[in-house]
């Protein structure tokens, strides 16, 4: 198989001529810079943040190619791994023409973003025990289907998807296949980083809101070949990830050790927990979890919804979901918001 971007990409962002911003022409040091309407005096009360920041985050970009073993130039940055999804439709998805495959349930953000850009999605559900349906798969892909999202470890159910089920998908689709691995740090699988070499149509989202902390701050990674990563950039807002974040992020990468810790913690409590809830006997099913959330399947599940929210402890309703009924998405917190969220649980049950 051939394999070849450009016959994915729409016109429009093939023909595109980007935005050459003033720091794309020139981002050297120079004394006097008065190339880009700057204030040249300052920022009032905080510290400088009067120039404008580099457009590629190019020193951001290595100390994150050195923690992920992944080159520089394999990586997008996004204001969220939202934003590269949002690039992924608008670069490969002609409005109204174009569609996408989605295995629901799953992260609710791809049918969004495919609703905002007007393309149409193919729902192939899960199997029971929330595998990829291979054959179903084949069966919905037709000449104008560009996509496949696929969520590992899956976001409400938590279990990682076979990894060779996603090969077998690389290989036989001629799209782009997203595997989006925003909980990869809390999983025993292995990151699908080390393939990119192997397959020029895959794309690998990850994001520093779940295992580092820093939500907040708005930073997506997506892993992937140039000829993505160069139309990603081409198409990105010149300016995507701002200054504060870029240096916060810098220094908040120095705390690698801090994270593998918490990482450790999550992962203990996450055990313990699904144990726990598993002697109640109201709790029809705790589904093994890869990730810093567990679903799981409860008696009365709407009504325990309201009476932990009375309590001050919020967890995900995703009994609406398909594949999901009865089921509440609970993120692991700090021990002793687990022991309270147990505590109510069987308080509920007991009443
Ligand atoms: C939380 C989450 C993300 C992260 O989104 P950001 O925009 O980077 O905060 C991405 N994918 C999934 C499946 C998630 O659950």
């Amino acid at each position: 198989m051939a394999f070849d971007v450009n016959k994915l990409v729409r016109n429009n962002i093939r023909r595109l001529q980007p935005y050459s911003s003033a720091r794309n022409e020139f981002s050297g040091d120079a004394s006097v810079m008065l190339d880009a309407n700057e204030n040249a005096f300052g920022s009032p009360v905080i510290g400088n943040y009067n120039r404008y920041p580099d457009p590629l985050q190019n020193k951001l970009k290595e100390k994150l190619a050195d923690i992920k073993g992944v080159p520089k130039d394999y990586i997008f940055l996004g204001n969220g791994s939202d934003e590269a999804i949002d690039l992924l439709f608008r670069i490969f998805c002609q409005p109204g023409i174009d569609n996408v495959v989605l295995v629901p349930p799953t992260y609710g953000m791809y049918e969004v973003s495919a609703q905002i850009n007007d393309v149409y999605c193919k729902k192939v559900p899960l199997t029971a025990d929330y595998q990829l349906n291979l054959d179903e798969i084949a069966a919905s892909i037709d000449q104008n289907t560009k996509m496949i999202f696929i969520c590992s470890p899956n976001n409400p159910t938590g279990n990682s998807i076979k990894a060779q089920d996603i090969e077998t998908i690389l290989v036989n689709f001629d799209g782009i296949v997203v595997v989006d691995e925003a909980y990869i740090n809390f999983s025993k699988q292995r990151s699908f980083t080390y393939t990119l070499p192997e397959f020029p149509n895959l794309v690998i989202l990850q994001t520093l809101s779940k295992a580092w902390g820093l939500a907040a701050l708005r930073l997506g990674l997506a892993f992937a070949n140039k000829g993505i990563i160069n139309l990603m950039n081409r198409v990105k807002p010149p300016y995507n990830i701002n200054q504060a974040t870029q240096e916060m992020v810098m220094k908040a990468l120095d705390g690698v050790e801090q994270v593998n810790q918490w990482i450790q913690e999550v992962v203990k409590e996450r055990e313990s927990i699904t144990q726990e809830l598993e002697n109640i006997a109201q709790v029809k099913k705790v589904y093994p979890s890869d990730a810093n959330f567990i679903l799981a399947k409860f008696e009365k599940a709407k009504e325990l919804f309201i009476h932990l929210k009375k309590k001050g402890v919020i967890v995900r309703d995703r009994s609406n979901q398909a594949l999901c009924e009865q089921g509440l998405r609970i993120t692991i917190g700090a021990p002793e918001e687990n022991a309270l969220l147990l505590r109510e649980i069987k308080n509920f049950y007991e009443d």
